[in-house]
């Protein structure tokens, strides 16, 4: 069994830029959503036992089991996604985050522009991402449920791309949800914690 974790914050804790609304749907109804697919899937089989992470790694590739992973990576997704906000977010990351997003991108605004493009540019529904992939940062979309996290990456940052993550309160304009999301609810704290970690995990980073 997994657990729908409760939101950081509280509901309109991101208005105006996230409403009350968005966030009602979006945790209580797609979110929950996700989980329950899962445990249905995993009743009575031996990943009844098993962590989020593990049942995601361990069916990425099994196009059998395309329905489990796509349902476990949303719940993970949407986990990772809610912590990558906060209330008061935005600005720009500090310590070794800041420095390592100069050297690999060449300055904190062209991460940004990548972030927002790679995210505006996303045909249909997915995720962009900032991993920490081979050692280096890098801005990357996924398609659907798909998640760094089945591709050996360290994802540090997310932000949702499906029409329901922004459209209640953006309708079409998810350039605009998108520059909000960096400008004013980012949360490079867990960033940065995520990068540090990251850091700590792997020889090559
Ligand atoms: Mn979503």
């Amino acid at each position: 069994m997994i657990e729908l974790p409760p939101l950081p914050y509280a509901k309109d804790a991101l208005a105006p830029h996230i409403s009350a609304e968005t966030l009602t749907f979006h945790h209580d109804k797609h979110h929950k959503a996700y989980v329950e697919t899962v445990n249905k899937l995993i009743e009575g089989t031996d990943l009844e036992g098993a962590s989020l992470e593990d049942i995601i790694v361990k069916n990425a590739s099994k196009a059998e089991k395309k329905k489990l992973f796509n349902n476990a990576a949303q719940a993970w997704n949407h986990t990772f996604y809610w912590h990558s906000m906060t209330p008061k977010g935005g600005g720009a990351p500090g310590g070794a985050l800041a420095d390592r997003i100069k050297a690999d991108f060449g300055s904190f605004e062209k991460f940004a522009e990548a972030f927002r493009n790679e995210g505006a540019g996303q045909f249909g529904s997915g995720w962009v991402w900032l991993t920490l992939t081979g050692g280096k940062l890098k801005v990357e979309a996924t398609h659907d449920a798909d998640t760094p996290l089945a591709h050996g990456a360290a994802p540090l940052l997310c932000a949702d791309v499906w029409e329901h993550a922004y459209y209640l309160d953006y309708q079409n304009r998810r350039p605009d949800y998108l520059a909000t999301f960096l400008d004013h609810i980012v949360n490079w704290r867990f960033a940065e914690k995520n990068f540090a970690e990251a850091k700590a995990h792997s020889k090559a980073a």
